[in-house]
């Protein structure tokens, strides 16, 4: 299954952590890559490249200005586009049909989301009818389509991989970034 996410209508004065936030969870928890449209933010650009070269992994993310033709030819190509907002659908009512499409564009709003959305969209979908967060719903909706099997993935040519542990944190240094085979040093890390 492919999933993107389509985060829409950044704006530089307010939503540089919530968009970075968005563009994580949508890697952690198994979207491709992110399309991100507004106001071009060098920051939000620097902080992603800097997780992928610390963290691995293929996600990628580009910055789009015009999101109804990248919506249109991502339908063209036998997408489909689910649109998270409260006033949708209730997620658990669509959750086994979206499950079954093999190309799903996540589409997220920040400020408010034109009504063109509403009618582009596939499925217009809540994450319960509260006003909460893209990060939040975005997070849920995901985890919801990969069963939870999203937080096993693993991300290739890291720097660093984590240890599970029960108290403090250890960090595995990866000496072999391209293949990411050989463990190097195990080493205590702070933030
Ligand atoms: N009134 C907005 C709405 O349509 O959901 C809330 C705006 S909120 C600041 C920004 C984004 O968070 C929304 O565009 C939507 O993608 C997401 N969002 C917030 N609450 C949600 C919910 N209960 N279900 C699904 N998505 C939600």
């Amino acid at each position: 299954m492919k999933v993107v996410v389509l985060r829409y209508g950044h704006r530089i004065s307010r939503d540089k952590r919530i968009t970075t936030h968005v563009a994580l969870v949508a890697r952690a928890f198994g979207a491709e890559g992110i399309y991100i449209y507004g106001e071009y933010d060098e920051s939000v650009a620097r902080s992603l490249d800097h997780v992928a070269e610390t963290w691995g992994g293929s996600f990628w993310s580009g910055w789009i200005d015009d999101y109804v033709s990248t919506i249109q030819n991502w339908k063209k190509e036998g997408g489909i586009v689910v649109h998270l907002t409260m006033y949708g659908q209730d997620l658990e009512e669509v959750m086994g049909e979206v499950s079954l499409k093999d190309r799903i564009m996540v589409f997220v709003g920040s400020s408010k989301v034109p009504p063109e959305v509403y009618r582009l969209a596939d499925y217009n979908v809540a994450v319960g009818h509260q006003p909460h967060s893209e990060v939040a719903a975005l997070a849920v909706f995901l985890d919801r389509l990969f069963k939870g099997q999203e937080l096993m993935k693993r991300f290739n040519g890291a720097r660093f991989t984590i240890l599970p542990s029960k108290a403090g944190k250890i960090v595995r240094e990866t000496q072999d970034e391209k293949n990411n085979k050989r463990d190097g040093r195990w080493a205590s890390k702070g933030e």
